[in-house]
């Protein structure tokens, strides 16, 4: 589906001024360097992570690798949503590539196109990356594909055929039944058409199972690296494991394997020594809520300075990621396509499904699995869906004896003191009442 002329911009070349493209790039690269700095100045950080840093750094090693790739002809593809099958793209010959914008300088010419139009700021800061291309991976992009997801995501695909062909999938957001999933498989299908036209090579059988046992082993490096977190003193920061899995939206993926495998060598030599990525007594936090795409790193660099260890998400840009292998059961095309559209369609515990009780199920495993202490609960403004399961999420987990701290947040600065102090007020409660708990052991248990 491509526009046949500009829908939301008449004159887009004229539309905004050179100082503004200049401050945006401007204050993206300060932004970028400023986080990765705190990063890099985190206690008994792994060596290994410098190369997951360069991966994110602004106009780093890996833009000019893609660079140099579409300059030679090769198609990149970027993608707005975590149910888009990675395996697909690569086996079509192209690269990935994931949009979803951390960035905040760009909420503001997103802003002034849309006025107050109450979107969620990640979506404003992708349409503003793209106006006025405040972020040269961005410009590099040949399709944008786009789930229909919640209301911000479907407008933001068709706002950005403004500029650049989308194809947009249309997600049975309700799925019950067995029509939800020959929809999606056909959705699959349509976009696998899309991508042979892009690229001019045809998906292969042989090359899609190839893609399929890389993505595959990164999903087993992935839990690997789960369970080292799962010990009693982890020696990976929440940061650190969140930079490592997002890496994986922007890199070659064989490449990010070996890589992966790396780390945790490192990691569990660490893990021999007892060394430990939190302060001491650290508690032991699950954060959940809307995705945190770096280098918005903003609650996660709070909860990690205020006393607590992030030991595991249950975030679209965190654990959901890597969560799932594909299954194939058989040989046939139609059994790889249906295997592979339904990994990303069924485990996925986005809040614009419903019913959603997979994800509060997943979360209750990772809270005894990972010995939580207590959930975070983010939500970005203007992101209603995870505002409204917020709710159903933290009176499931009163039942279980969870606290969970709800925490709404915007792409800027201003609101920082104010989410440490109430961040800092839960992690001392939760410490207080460990400390209570093992004053006062259950009657069974004295
Ligand atoms: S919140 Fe849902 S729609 Fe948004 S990126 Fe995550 S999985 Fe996709
Ligand atoms: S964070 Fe919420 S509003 Fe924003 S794209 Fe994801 S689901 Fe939509």
């Amino acid at each position: 589906m491509e526009s046949e002329g500009p829908r939301y911009l008449r004159d887009k070349e004229g539309y905004f001024s050179k100082e503004q493209r200049d401050r945006t790039r401007k204050r993206s690269g300060e932004m970028e360097a400023a986080v990765g700095a705190a990063l890099r100045k985190q206690k008994n950080r792994p060596k290994a992570m410098s190369y997951f840093d360069e991966v994110h750094k602004y106009r780093g090693a890996r833009y000019h690798e893609l660079k140099e790739f579409h300059d030679k002809g090769g198609k990149i593809v970027g993608t707005l949503c975590m149910m888009v099958p990675q395996e697909l793209i690569f086996a079509a010959g192209a690269e990935a590539v994931r949009l979803c914008s951390g960035y905040y300088e760009p909420v503001h010419p997103a802003n002034e196109l849309l006025g107050d139009a109450g979107l969620c700021p990640m979506v404003r800061s992708t349409l503003g990356t793209k106006m006025v291309s405040s972020n040269p991976l961005v410009d590099l992009i040949d399709l944008v594909v786009g789930p229909a997801t919640c209301d911000g995501k479907m407008k933001l695909a068709e706002i950005l055929q403004d500029w650049v062909p989308v194809v947009m999938m249309n997600i049975p957001r309700v799925k019950v039944g067995d029509s939800s999933s020959d929809l999606w498989v056909k959705e699959v299908s349509y976009l696998k058409n899309r991508l042979e036209e892009l690229t001019g090579r045809s998906v292969r059988k042989s090359m899609l199972r190839s893609e399929i046992a890389k993505w595959n082993e990164a999903n087993q490096h992935w839990s690997e690296l789960l369970e080292l977190r799962r010990s009693e003193r982890p020696p990976i920061s929440g940061r650190d494991a969140m930079l490592v899995v997002q890496a994986s939206q922007f890199d070659r993926i064989e490449r990010w394997n070996r890589k992966v495998g790396d780390l945790i060598l490192e990691l569990r030599k660490m893990r021999k020594k007892g060394v430990h990525a939190g302060e001491e007594g650290a508690a032991r936090i699950l954060l959940a809520g809307s995705p945190m795409m770096y280098p918005n790193f903003k609650i996660p660099s709070i909860i990690e300075g205020s006393g607590g260890l992030i030991v595991t998400d249950e975030l679209c840009s965190g654990y959901r990621l890597m969560s799932d292998p594909v299954m194939v059961d058989g040989m046939s095309r139609k059994e790889i396509y249906q295997a592979l559209a339904e990994r990303y369609f069924f485990p996925c515990s986005c809040p614009c499904f419903s019913p959603n009780d997979e994800r509060i199920r997943r979360m209750k495993e990772a809270i005894k699995a990972f010995g939580i202490e207590g959930v975070i609960f983010h939500t970005l403004r203007g992101c209603h869906l995870n505002n409204i399961e917020a709710t159903k999420i933290e009176l499931s987990l009163r039942v279980e004896g969870i606290p969970l701290l709800k925490i709404e947040s915007e792409y800027d600065e201003g609101d920082i003191e104010q989410v440490r102090t109430r961040i800092e007020a839960f992690i001392e409660m939760i410490k207080t009442r460990r400390e209570f708990r093992m004053t006062h052991p259950p009657e069974g248990n004295k």
